[in-house]
């Protein structure tokens, strides 16, 4: 992992680096959106608009560019100079030798399925480490943090193998035991995935709040300007090391949009059902170690406040549980057949 200022240091130069080489340009009719040059191929486009940064990307091709810079990077293995490449009014526009580009590199080319190879759930805390207590006695049960998130991963773990077949479903934990942090990103990152394949990285919590009125269910997600060292050893034995900081900007990139989307979705499900007992506190940024340390899409979903009377009444029913566990089943089958369209 690099230090943010040494990114922002590293882009300024690539600026430095391509604006001197960028101060002419010619036949303003030969330049076009590059939407319009990709539309007939079986190529996705992602774009930060932030770091300037983007991708055309299909199953075993990959265009990296940045605006306007002078050269993109093919597979992340050699640089290609380039004519021209500008972001105009909510669009990104080429110059013919980048066009030309896009043309030969994504020739034949039929972008086949991605596919989701395992997904990790992950219930918080456990055995030594309880998590959050509840002060709360009802029915004679204070409820314990590693208990609830245990019995919700149980549940959203056996419903996503009846239904999501040929997809690895692991749990962390099934039972009440003590793991660290680093054994639960371990067993995420461990998992063998071809160039195609992904995994999925759930984690479950509870909340507390000194306020004893907050309630609600959350999702976070990794921030989006925070680097993930997300290359494999075999993408950083390929790449040089100007490439690999560009690489390593654009795949976490790609990670972070991609939790996002998982985050959207397990939300959305849960809003829909659950959102007339509860609140429906969003989307959340943060550096938590699990979801840093682990090499793929993932989020931590907070499922409410064991701090709130109201609301471990209701994590108590049956049949608030079993809502909450298909919300969340829901969400996470949504995402993937989103992504293995
Ligand atoms: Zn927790």
């Amino acid at each position: 992992m690099y230090l943010k200022n040494g990114r922002f240091s590293f882009i300024f130069f690539l600026y430095f680096l391509c604006f001197s080489l960028f101060a002419y340009s010619s036949d303003s009719d030969s330049f076009v959106f590059i939407d319009d040059v990709v539309k007939d191929k079986n190529v996705a486009i992602f774009f930060d608009e932030n770091r300037n940064i983007g991708e055309i990307k299909s199953i075993d091709k990959l265009i990296t560019f940045m605006i306007d810079c002078d050269f993109v990077l093919v597979d992340y293995k050699y640089k290609v100079d380039i004519d021209y490449i500008k972001f105009r009014e909510g669009k990104i526009v080429i110059g013919p030798i980048m066009t030309n580009l896009i043309n030969d590199e994504f020739k034949n080319n039929l972008m086949d399925s991605y596919r989701v190879k395992a997904i990790v759930i992950d219930p918080g805390h456990g055995g030594r480490d309880p998590g959050t207590v509840s002060q709360h006695l009802v029915n004679g049960i204070r409820v314990r943090e590693k208990d609830y998130v245990l019995e919700i991963a149980n549940g959203v773990t056996k419903e996503l193998i009846k239904k999501l077949k040929g997809i690895d479903i692991i749990e962390t934990r099934s039972v009440d035991k003590t793991l660290k942090l680093k054994d639960r990103s371990d067993i995420a990152n461990n998992i063998k995935v071809s160039e195609n394949e992904v995994v999925l990285f759930i984690s479950f919590h509870a909340n507390a709040s000194i306020n004893s009125r907050a309630k609600g269910f959350e999702v976070w997600v990794m921030p989006s300007d925070i680097n993930k060292d997300v290359l494999t050893e075999d993408q950083k034995k390929n790449t040089d090391s100007d490439s690999e900081m560009i690489l390593q900007d654009i795949i976490s990139m790609q990670v972070s949009n991609e939790s996002n989307q998982l985050a959207y979705s397990i939300l959305n499900n849960l809003d829909k059902n659950i959102g007339s007992y509860t609140n429906n506190r969003g989307i959340r940024e943060e550096q938590y170690f699990v979801v840093r340390e682990t090499r793929m899409p993932a989020v931590l979903i907070e499922l409410g406040f064991l701090s709130n009377l109201e609301e471990v009444k209701n994590m108590l029913k049956n049949d608030y549980k079993k809502i909450l566990i298909n919300s969340i089943v829901l969400g996470i089958i949504e995402f993937v057949e989103d992504y293995q369209e």
